[in-house]
């Protein structure tokens, strides 16, 4: 795939395991945005008249699709982005439904209006109603191309917005063949395609988005990008949800079950080839188990087997979706070699003739003067540091910029709840990897430069939504008092209020009662 924008009219793409030519997709040149904008404007009106039982038709048709033509989409996700077919059944296929079984099954519950207390107003009822915001714009990234297209769209359609997806330029083949899902699903049950539209291209194109006026952003991508994007949305004070990059720590105890520390930690660093936001990007290991541990993590990568996915399970990781990308983890393994961190397996990019192949790679002895201790590799390189002790570890989890996932392997599950607290991050999951983002119920979000705002569960749903305030009568009575003209006693009638209200100890609140008593008799009585 080329990520040159220039001018080009077309994305040229490219099966980055072998480099066989997929297609070519036309861009959408930014000046052609704002009538995209306005026919999803048009589509939004129908759509959010529909009912709660029509939404969950078309996401119930969407869920169908998506299993019925499973090996279609595994093959698509793969031949686009490099990656396995098994990784795409279960990082792909998996999620997508997972979350679209959710909202058909629990969105209808947390979009109901939702009485509350009208507090001091007890002759009023409140209420909040979760209206739909209109158009909401999805800039997505490459690395997984099924999920980032069904899984974006799915929560702001079922909240009743109309949605522009922007996919990225590296798996712009598979993700105009996604949006098929997602119009099909609409056309069955009468509504308008257009209620989701793609925008294909480069950086232009989605910025010309984000300038647009569109009722929220999400974006999903690198940290560069998403300050553009605010920068961008600033112009029209566009709400924005931001889900960048990680720097995950993945903390292994010394009382740690070591085969499931192991387990965890190949799946945190090499899932997907490690481009991964929520990857393992640094083993923090306590020095009693590191030489141990750090022994066994570099046998199981040295015997991993690379190479163009096949279906019967001859390989166990593709290829890198993008040149840039591998670009990358090069320059930061070469950086922390030169700076004494020490390769034990791969380190270098497979001399290959096609294919984007840069083998798992163990990186140890990392130290945080080196950029790999920081910067996100989004690659499959493990690298580990050697702490002393719990406190050291939480030190040095918490020392990037980063805060998005974090993982804590331990037998003692008071030590793993004490290091839990303490990592600054959107999630922790305890003796595990990752499973917190299938857990539908939770919120999945990122702190510091992870971004902010939340998918998934009921406020990542809430998110699209204009949560409005409505307060109607009970009973019909006046309160509070008329404020105009202003009377001379009013000042101090108010104060005895708030005083009876909120004074602490009952004396106070009688005296200042007896006061209002007062008060109002003057003002009677003129
Ligand atoms: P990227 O920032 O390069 O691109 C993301 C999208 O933004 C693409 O569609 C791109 O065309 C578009 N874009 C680029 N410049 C733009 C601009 N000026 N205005 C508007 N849009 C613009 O990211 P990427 O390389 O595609 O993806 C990798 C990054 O995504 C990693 O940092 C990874 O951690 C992050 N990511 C985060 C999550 C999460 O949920 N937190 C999930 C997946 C990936």
């Amino acid at each position: 795939m080329h990520r040159d924008k220039g001018a080009a009219q077309v994305i040229e793409c490219t099966n980055p395991a072998t480099g066989e030519l997929l297609g070519r997709v036309p861009v959408s040149p930014p000046e052609s945005v704002p009538a995209v904008v306005a026919r999803a404007r048009e589509a939004q009106r129908i759509w959010a008249s529909a009912s709660f039982k029509q939404r969950r038709a078309v996401l119930r048709h969407m869920l169908n699709a998506v299993l019925d033509k499973a090996d279609h989409w595994c093959d698509l996700v793969v031949k686009d982005s490099g990656k396995t077919y098994e990784n795409a059944m279960l990082g792909e296929i998996l999620p997508v439904c997972n979350k679209l079984r959710w909202l058909i099954k629990h969105g209808e519950r947390h979009l109901q209006p939702e009485r509350v207390s009208a507090g001091l107003f007890t002759h009023k009822k409140a209420r909040i109603e979760y209206v739909p915001l209109g158009v909401v714009a999805c800039i997505l990234p490459w690395n997984y191309p099924l999920q980032n297209i069904i899984s974006s769209l799915a929560a702001p359609l079922m909240a009743g917005n109309a949605v522009i997806l922007k996919p990225s330029e590296a798996v712009a083949w598979s993700s105009q063949q996604f949006l098929r899902i997602a119009e099909e699903a609409l056309r069955k049950e009468g509504f308008p395609a257009s209620v989701v539209q793609m925008l294909q291209g480069y950086g232009d194109t989605g910025a010309a988005l984000v300038q647009a006026r569109v009722d929220k952003i999400l974006f999903i991508g690198s940290v560069g990008n998403g300050r553009r994007i605010i920068q961008g949305s600033a112009e029209h004070l566009t709400p924005v949800i931001m889900e960048l990059g990680g720097k995950d720590p993945f903390i292994v105890c010394d009382d740690a079950d070591l085969d499931k520390a192991l387990h965890a930690a190949l799946g945190g660093a090499f899932i997907n080839l490690g481009q991964n936001c929520i990857a393992a990007e640094r083993i923090i290991v306590l020095d009693a188990i590191y030489d141990q541990f750090v022994a066994r993590l570099a046998q199981a990568a040295g015997a991993m087997r690379q190479g163009v996915p096949v279906l019967g399970g001859s390989v166990d990781v593709g290829s890198i979706t993008t040149e840039q990308q591998i670009q990358v983890i090069e320059r930061l393994v070469a950086d922390a070699v030169a700076k004494g961190a020490r390769l034990l397996a791969g380190g270098q990019r497979t001399a290959q003739q096609t294919g984007l192949f840069f083998p798992p790679t163990v990186l140890v002895d990392v130290t945080p003067d080196m950029a790999i201790a920081h910067e996100e590799v989004f690659g499959p390189v493990m690298l580990v540091m050697r702490v002393a002790d719990d406190a050291q570890a939480i030190t040095v989890a918490n020392s990037t910029d980063f805060g998005l996932h974090s993982s804590v392997i331990t037998r003692d599950p008071v030590r793993g709840e004490r290091i839990a607290a303490a990592l600054q991050a959107g999630a922790t999951c305890i003796n595990d990897f990752g499973l917190c983002y299938l857990v539908q119920d939770l919120p999945f979000g990122g702190v510091k430069y992870s971004g902010f705002g939340r998918m998934n569960g009921r406020d990542g749903l809430r998110a699209y939504t204009n949560q409005k305030a409505v307060l109607s009568d009970r009973w019909r009575l006046e309160i509070p008092p008329k404020l105009f003209p202003v009377g001379a006693f009013d000042y101090h009638s108010a104060r005895s209020m708030i005083h009876v209200l909120y004074a602490p100890g009952l004396m106070s609140r009688l005296r200042h009662l007896v006061r209002l008593a007062w008060y109002s008799i003057r003002k009677r009585t003129g």
